[in-house]
């Protein structure tokens, strides 16, 4: 388990909450654990990490971040494999990716052994809060906010790194209609959207209303100077397939959230000789490609469904179809073998698994 974390002090609660779960029925991102993680930043240091009891915080009315946003998070997942093993899918990613979101808002780094020693331990602890049925897992919320109280738009000098976890059950998405979005933006180059900061949510709340409201799950989004070239899709990556070929936005630009599961799809795809390309994708290649039947698949990659499909894409106010989910061989390997891995059914290749316990 954890190496370096020998200034970690663990309270356990006296009053679990375990038995009062309903396992048949997780809503995602409700039902919490018992304990959190709490490690504080203040005089140019990061303070003795601490497990407690899960509990409200308490915070000055001033607190920096719920002003000027410096506020970032990562998600990622703890299962219980065929084995009863705990263990961890790429972790050193998302540590990795924490540390960068940090340089971004001009937050301290957090070193990402430490990053990975916390989420071990907590992990640890609430290990039996992990759920062992296929499909279910425990969900990982580490995030890090500004704490000075002072008004004053400044780079706070004191912050809390947090973690709790929440139990989900499988995600059974049902195939997304998306639609292009050619007026509002996720994210313009020297922005944010390559960090997974707080305020990217937040400013994609009103454009996915208005989706929403047009009757489709998710927005598509596009470059911020001419919404040509199609980014992601809603929280996700975007991946398509094209005469057997996959296809996605590439990551050169700082306006695409470097995903994970994205990246493993890609390595899987490598790994049984499917060929890739990772290359700036007009919104008009996807449409004609529809149009034509050479685009046979689309779907988002992300932590919380790993993958899901495509059905309708709209754009400029007509829907288009693509083809059936049974038709689906290429994403359907790829998502059967992530599962395989986590689940310990299929072997980890790329050596992917963390093992905590
Ligand atoms: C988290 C996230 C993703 C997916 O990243 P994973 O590491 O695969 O979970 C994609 N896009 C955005 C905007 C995200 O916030």
């Amino acid at each position: 388990m954890s190496t370096t974390l020998n200034n970690l002090s663990v309270t356990r609660t006296s009053d679990s909450k375990l038995n009062q779960v309903d396992w048949e029925n997780l809503p995602f991102g409700r039902v919490f654990s018992d304990h959190m993680l709490v490690m504080d930043y203040k005089d140019g240091a990061w303070q003795a990490p601490a497990i407690l009891p899960f509990q409200n915080l308490q915070l000055h009315p001033a607190t920096s971040a719920i002003h000027y946003g410096q506020s970032i998070f990562e998600g990622l997942k703890a299962y219980k494999n065929q084995n009863d093993e705990v263990v961890i899918f790429r972790p050193q990613s998302n540590a990795k990716r924490f540390r960068e979101s940090c340089l971004r808002m001009c937050m301290p780094e957090l070193p990402e052994e430490l990053f990975l020693d916390c989420v071990a331990a907590l992990v640890g602890v609430d290990s039996n809060w992990i759920p062992s049925q296929p499909g279910y897992s425990l969900y990982i919320r580490p995030f890090l906010f500004a704490t000075d109280d002072f008004i004053g738009i400044k780079p706070s000098e004191s912050y809390k790194f947090m973690i709790f976890t929440c139990p989900v059950g499988a995600y059974y998405s049902q195939p997304l209609r998306v639609k292009i979005e050619e007026r509002y933006t996720r994210a313009a180059e020297g922005g944010v959207g390559r960090a997974k900061t707080a305020g990217n949510y937040a400013a994609s709340l009103y454009p996915a209303k208005l989706g929403n409201k047009e009757g489709y799950h998710q927005l598509v989004w596009t470059d911020a100077k001419e919404h040509k070239y199609v980014e992601e899709s809603g929280t996700m990556n975007i991946v398509f397939v094209k005469n057997g070929k996959i296809i996605t936005p590439s990551e050169e630009s700082d306006t695409i959230l470097p995903g994970i599961t994205k990246r493993s799809v890609l390595e899987l795809a490598a790994h049984f000789g499917i060929p890739f390309e990772e290359r700036k994708i007009e919104v008009t290649e996807i449409i004609d490609g529809i149009k034509d039947g050479s685009i046979t698949d689309a779907f988002g990659a992300g932590t919380a469904a790993t993958i899901a499909p495509i059905q309708t894409i709209g754009f400029r106010g007509q829907d288009y179809e693509l083809p059936s989910l049974e038709t689906r061989e290429i994403s359907s390997k790829i998502h059967a073998t992530l599962d395989g891995i986590k689940a310990g059914t299929h072997s980890d290749v790329f050596n992917w698994i963390y093992k905590v316990i």
